[in-house]
């Protein structure tokens, strides 16, 4: 059966409320530039109603035992499961990406909240002994209160459903504001926590005529004691400001800029299929995607030549139609940042082994990209692309390239290639990222995104917190010692 673009609500409350009598917003599909739906938008009073009912529900949900909160999560996994191939096809029609990958993401869901429920029934204290023999001295931990949540189009499913699994497991109300380009998604992740009887005003989600409204409206309401944020890292410096001024604890998934090192003792041409394969895996719109390549200069010319020919052979197109490789840009303002981060690699020097032009026609394309030998002067080398653009520059000189690979304020995901022992045991040690992939590009499970058991999150300005692991569900816990006499 056909899966039709249904109507965009927003919940609050409980209470599902449509784009009736409302301010509303255009949602695209990036693959045709065609408006698909309207999505309403909150006014200042809805995120009033929003926080205070994540207030009052917290008492709730938080008086509830952990035991019958993951029974929730639990039935939800299992109504995500029924319903994953329909929610993979909204993802691509209003995100764009190959319905393979859609598929994949979303069939994650429900093991993310698989294990969260029983995580969340692990969240152990501890008795520390006394000095005394009189007093007991008791370490707890409780759920920080209601976590405003704000999550990116990159990946509609995996990033919201991450967050609100770990809040809710933790004990924790959630109010969430999903990207604006990719609403459906989000929305059918909330029916299932709906459908799987999550009491209402625990889970709400609204959306913002700009994010800012949003962010700013929540993150002031006294109501509001944690956030969570996945985005760009301006956006995210911004709202740890405004966290800072009421103390509230965050949680930031910001960008990264993923140097790969590879050395001269890799099959040289298996790695540059693999690379080139992955690296266009969402478009290239990933805080993970590698994005710097590092290839010693013994093998840079074989390493790039078959690269290039992967790149070449990338099929761009509509992720429903069968065979597409590559769907669009989630929206049009990536095509003009890409055209202009290709331009000013050219103006710097930089080479374009293929692509580097917007696709003619309908929706948000570019083609796949590679540059060559670019220095660090150019921007790309500065910013993550956040796009189908790849850098493969050359080295020779390992400590050199170290520092080079270091020398950003980014440091989420970087990767290193070599079958050297030792040498790859000091490059893990020595780059500076939340996440390293030494001989693999995949963190965790390697045929999972975002597998729920091992922890996500960079250093420096990368951000801090993780998602997934234990730590995971910390986020959103306090600790509370209780001595007694
Ligand atoms: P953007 O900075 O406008 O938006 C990025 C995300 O942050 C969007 O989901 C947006 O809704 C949200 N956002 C923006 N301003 C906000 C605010 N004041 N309050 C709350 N949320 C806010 O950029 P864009 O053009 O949509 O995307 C481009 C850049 O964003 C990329 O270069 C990339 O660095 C970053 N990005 C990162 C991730 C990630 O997974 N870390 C995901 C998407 C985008």
């Amino acid at each position: 059966m056909a899966v039709t673009y249904y109507d965009l609500n927003m919940l609050i409350d409980g209470e599902w409320i449509s784009a009736k009598d409302r301010e509303t917003l255009a949602v695209l599909n990036p693959a045709t530039g065609e408006e698909i739906g309207r999505l309403p938008v909150a006014t200042r009073a809805d995120l009033d109603r929003a926080a205070a009912a994540s207030a009052r529900a917290f008492g709730e949900w938080k008086a509830m035992s952990a035991y019958a909160r993951a029974k929730v999560l639990v039935r939800a996994a299992a109504i995500l499961r029924e319903r994953a191939s329909d929610i993979a096809h909204l993802m691509t029609v209003e995100q764009g990406k190959p319905l393979a990958e859609a598929q994949m993401e979303v069939r994650n869901l429900p093991d993310i909240l698989e294990w969260d429920a029983e995580e969340g029934r692990r969240t152990y204290g501890r008795v520390i002994p006394s000095r005394v023999p009189e007093q007991r001295q008791i370490v707890i931990k409780e759920p920080v209160g209601p976590v405003a949540t704000f999550t990116p189009w990159n990946f509609p499913a995996l990033i919201p459903a991450r967050k609100i699994a770990a809040v809710l497991a933790a004990g924790c109300t959630c109010i969430i504001k999903p990207a604006e380009e990719t609403p459906a998604t989000a929305l059918a992740i909330a029916r299932a926590f709906v459908d799987a009887g999550v009491p209402e005003g625990v889970l709400n989600v609204v959306f913002g005529r700009t994010p800012a409204e949003v962010s700013e409206a929540l993150i002031s309401s006294p109501h509001i004691r944690a956030i969570s944020f996945t985005g760009s890292t301006a956006v995210g410096k911004h709202l740890s400001e405004m966290a800072a001024r009421g103390v509230k604890r965050t949680v930031m998934e910001l960008g990264g800029h993923a140097p790969v090192i590879v050395m001269p003792d890799v099959d040289v041409e298996g790695l540059a299929e693999q690379a080139a394969r992955r690296k266009y895996r969402n478009s290239g719109q990933g805080c993970v995607n590698p994005t710097r390549f590092y290839v010693h200069d013994s093998i840079f010319d074989r390493f790039a030549a078959r690269f290039v020919e992967i790149v070449r052979s990338i099929k761009p197109g509509n992720g429903l139609d069968s065979g597409t490789q590559m769907g669009p840009l989630a929206h049009a303002r990536r095509v003009d940042a890409m055209k202009e981060c290709v331009d000013d690699a050219r103006r710097h020097g930089g080479k374009v082994l293929c692509g580097g032009e917007p696709i003619e026609g309908r929706g948000f394309f570019f083609q796949p990209t590679v540059l060559a030998d670019v220095p660090g002067s150019a921007h790309i080398m500065k910013e993550e692309p956040f796009g189908p653009i790849v850098v493969l520059n050359r080295f020779a000189d390992l400590d050199a390239v170290l520092r080079e690979a270091n020398g950003l304020p980014y440091g989420l995901a970087a990767y290193a290639f070599t079958r050297d022992g030792a040498l790859a045991h000091r490059l893990s040690m020595q780059l500076e990222a939340g996440m390293i992939g030494i001989n693999t590009f995949a963190l965790g499970a390697p045929d999972a995104i975002g597998a729920p058991e091992t922890p996500f999150g960079g250093v420096k300005e990368s951000g801090y917190g993780s998602e997934g692991g234990t730590e995971g569900i910390d986020a959103y816990l306090t600790v509370k010692l209780i001595s007694q006499f």
